[in-house]
């Protein structure tokens, strides 16, 4: 039996059922999980003071594309829409191999982890050169991070009339035949699982319908989770229309793709009937604001979302569209941009807060996660607010009105992965090496 102690919490935001917020409270983990909440708790085991410190649910990441971290403010796409950043990305993508698929994993977790997340999904959607799935699921071992991967896939190259160039393109059989392969390898469906495996074609414009549609009904037949893009800006709307006759919204329906265990990214582009049908269907919204705002894709009806019951969470997405992996000042996004569509009373900074944790992991499938209750996995996350960034804060809203946006320690799953600041499972100025000259071969 293994205990850890955290031992008065400045403030103990649970985000239970009832969003209980303690002061001064205890929290106590059992061999993973949360055993007990309150005063003035025991243990032989190691004590974590928690003096000076909010302490939150780990936040719960539902969108990236961690390989992308190698790729960051490259000149040509710093200023472009969608399809041109991505024409311009694909190219140096195709030069990517396992090496660079596990060190930018090690990268984009590790600033993940820096920033608050504990569970994060991931979207890998190009294999070249022998990368697989495996490259990240290994990278997500050894930071410890909860780690939900999806098997991507893009099967329509250019010479089909498609976006990507044919060198980032598989067989449709191919990319069926793997992610059976890598569902049977690593998904767990236990509760309190560390790796759960997803299948996500990229988007509606770059695999075929039938792609969509088996896609749907293996992931029914394995119990495992949908994940694409969908609804992203008016380009993508229009390219719907072209090529399929009606909405992102009707499409996903008509193919399989709405449901509790469907999730889709983006959605900034969803009208109200598409609200309802995710909202009737239980179907999931990973919201990425920064990256809504690099692209000038526009402002998700997250309100309106909410509003109808829809689940939501946060995303990143990939460090190239961002550029930058930090989940709790996505959360401020988040709050901010709902703001500037519907004024300042539309989204608070504990609603945010919500969407950031229970709610990400409400997307995820993970009732296990995102909440601090007895009986919960031990995800939690630990603010200093003594420092510059929330100093003559009077409330624990501070965190995303103010700061801080960096934790000074992070659990998952009972084990410290954050100390005192520090990735203390990796040595992270070693990781940075390996990728800063991965970067600089990519680019020559
Ligand atoms: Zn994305």
């Amino acid at each position: 039996m293994t205990e850890i102690l955290i031992r008065n919490a400045e403030s103990l935001l649970t985000m239970d059922d009832q969003r209980r917020e303690l002061a001064g409270a205890d929290l106590l983990i059992r061999d993973g999980a949360i055993a007990a909440i309150g005063p003035d708790l025991e243990t032989k085991g190691e004590v974590v003071l928690a003096t000076g410190c909010v302490v939150t649910p780990g936040l719960v990441n539902t969108h990236h594309h961690l390989y992308q971290s190698l790729t960051r403010a490259v000149p040509g796409g710093q200023d472009a829409l969608l399809f041109g950043w991505l024409q311009t990305l694909y190219p140096i993508w195709a030069r990517f191999g396992p090496e660079e698929v596990h060190v930018s994993a090690l990268t984009g977790l590790a600033e993940l982890a820096l920033s608050g997340c504990t569970l994060t999904s991931d979207h890998l959607y190009l294999y070249p050169n022998g990368a697989r799935l495996d490259d990240t699921i290994a990278a997500a071992g050894e930071i410890g991070l909860r780690f939900h991967p999806t098997r991507g896939a893009m099967s329509i190259g250019e010479s089909d009339g498609g976006l990507p160039p044919d060198a980032l393109v598989e067989r449709e059989a191919d990319i069926l035949a793997d992610a059976v392969r890598v569902i049977d390898a690593f998904h767990d469906p236990a509760e309190g699982a560390m790796v759960r495996v997803g299948i996500a074609p990229c988007s509606p414009f770059s695999v075929s319908r039938d792609l969509m549609r088996d896609a749907a009904l293996l992931a029914r037949d394995k119990g495992v989770m949908l994940h694409t893009h969908l609804a992203e800006n008016d380009e993508d709307i229009a390219y719907s229309i072209a090529h399929f006759g009606c909405r992102p919204g009707q499409y996903a329906e008509d193919l399989g793709w709405t449901g509790p265990d469907v999730w889709h990214a983006h959605c900034v582009k969803l009208d109200g009937q598409e609200i309802d049908l995710f909202a009737r269907s239980q179907t999931g919204v990973a919201h990425c604001p920064c990256s809504n705002c690099r692209l000038g894709s526009g402002i998700a009806p997250i309100r309106a979302m909410r509003d109808a019951g829809l689940r939501v969470g946060l995303g990143v997405d990939g460090s190239a569209s961002n550029d930058t992996g930090n989940l709790v000042q996505e959360a401020r996004q988040a709050m901010l941009l709902q703001r500037v569509a519907n004024g300042a009373n539309a989204m608070s900074a504990r609603e945010a807060l919500e969407i950031a944790t229970r709610g990400g992991a409400d997307v995820l499938g993970r009732p296990d996660c995102g909440r601090l209750e007895v009986g919960k996995r031990a995800d939690i996350a630990l603010w200093d607010v003594t420092g510059i960034d929330s100093a003559g804060s009077w409330d624990p809203a501070a965190l995303l009105l103010a700061g801080p946006s960096r934790v000074k320690h992070l659990f998952v799953e009972g084990r410290q992965v954050v100390r005192d600041g520090q990735i203390a499972t990796l040595d992270l100025p070693r990781v940075i090496e390996r990728q800063n000259a991965l970067a600089r071969a990519l680019m020559g």
